[in-house]
């Protein structure tokens, strides 16, 4: 199913439990800003390339718009408006003071020099450097952007506006990055894991996991899962997939995938077809990559009984009902991978501040706000008897209304 019809549908789902005004359901709908540039670089043979790139404002009813920047060969514009909506209610579930946004350029980052990269990344600042700023829109890496390209558009920004660390996080350390912001979706879900685990008497030690993706979530969420006690039994990325029942050796992997970019030849485990990760036997399945990888198709076929959506929105509706009847326990996307953006805010604040935290305050900090929110998803499921994901919707539909209402609409 396509991302947007998708993610409306389950908005919709939550604002009929709500009961909100058709119109205020309209208005929460629509996006705030759609941009889509243009980007010609030169590529270092001397050719010229265009690609197109995307920033959609989704909402700033409870403060800036927060959300990150995706390079990847198949960003349209309805994945980008999709996900921009999800950063709203992803913020409000996390209850910092920001909307939702997210960008994108149409590209294949695998295929980019690095100069060419930094050229792309510039253009596309120069595009948008007068849309976003510290309290307006701050972007932030996604799939296919890291430290680096925050720093290219701190870098292209800063010549317009002067210096302004704020403007986006997840930058590097020496730039005013925050400690703890790159493993923070990871520990994010980590924590999130272990919250929804508690509440059906287990722990994460002991749990056999399943980990579609290796990048920066999947694999910061496999280390930290496994020296909690979690057995990762199989993992996949772009190039392949491992499996061993005995529990891979992590930190081995790490290596591997380092060294070779990617998990591909692992000798740890044995080499197992991408495509049937999803439906391996385990405890608790992980994706991590793409979204719209849970569908009709195979919801059938997954064993696990629960589902962590490091991913944004990697279930599709019709999956998520084949799923309910199966009784598997969906942690949705919304709450579970909300740690990186919380540490975004954190990030943030410091710039702001002119201060920096230490890492343990940081994670100290991440782990209150994991435990919050789920404490909060779980009293709206009880008010409204709904799932998981129907609890999250609703908490984060109701505080993005509630901001509205109360700013009004006097022109
Ligand atoms: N791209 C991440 C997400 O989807 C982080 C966004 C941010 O830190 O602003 O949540």
């Amino acid at each position: 199913m396509n991302a947007l019809v998708a993610t409306n549908r389950n908005f919709k789902l939550a604002s009929r439990l709500l009961g909100l005004d058709s119109k205020l359901e309209k208005s929460l709908l629509i996006p705030f800003r759609e941009i889509k540039v243009e980007c010609t670089i030169p590529k270092d043979d001397g050719t010229l390339a265009s690609y197109v790139g995307f920033r959609v404002q989704h909402d700033n009813a409870r403060g800036p718009m927060k959300g990150g920047i995706r390079y990847h060969p198949e960003v349209d514009p309805d994945e980008v408006n999709a996900l921009a909506q999800l950063m709203t209610w992803k913020t409000a579930v996390a209850n910092i003071p920001y909307g939702g946004a997210k960008g994108g350029i149409g590209c294949n980052p695998s295929e980019l020099s690095l100069s060419e990269l930094e050229r792309l990344t510039r253009v596309f600042t120069q595009k948008i450097h007068d849309l976003i700023g510290t309290h307006t829109d701050v972007p932030a890496p996604d799939m296919g952007t890291g430290p680096q390209t925050m720093a290219w558009i701190l870098d292209e920004y800063s010549k317009f506006h002067g210096y302004s660390p704020a403007v986006v996080t997840g930058k590097p350390i020496d730039l005013g990055g925050s400690l703890g912001r790159d493993a923070a979706t990871g520990r994010g879900v980590l924590y999130a894991t272990e919250a929804v685990l508690n509440e059906y008497g287990k722990s994460v030690s002991g749990q056999r996991f399943v980990i579609q993706g290796f990048g920066n979530v999947g694999s910061w969420a496999a280390k930290l899962i496994s020296e909690k006690g979690g057995k990762v039994i199989a993992v996949s990325d772009v190039t392949g997939a491992i499996k061993n029942t005995n529990g891979l050796d992590i930190p081995s992997l790490l290596n591997h995938s380092k060294e070779h970019k990617g998990v591909k030849g692992f000798r740890g485990g044995d080499s197992i077809d991408p495509k049937s990760i999803l439906v391996e036997d385990c405890d608790v399945l992980v994706p991590a990559a793409l979204g719209g990888v849970i569908n009709r198709e195979n919801a059938n076929e997954i064993k696990a009984k629960f589902i962590i959506e490091a991913a944004n929105h990697p279930t599709d509706p019709e999956a998520d009902e084949i799923l309910k009847k199966k009784g598997v326990v969906i942690l949705p996307d919304i709450y579970a991978n909300s740690g990186g953006v919380t540490v975004s805010y954190f990030e943030w604040v410091q710039n702001i501040q002119g201060f920096m935290w230490d890492e343990e305050k940081v994670n100290n900090e991440l782990q209150k706000y994991m435990t919050r929110g789920f404490k909060d998803v779980k009293e709206m499921c009880q008010t409204h008897e709904c799932d998981l994901r129907m609890g999250a919707f609703t908490l984060a539909v109701n505080r993005v209304a509630r901001a509205t209402v109360l700013r009004g609409w006097e022109a």
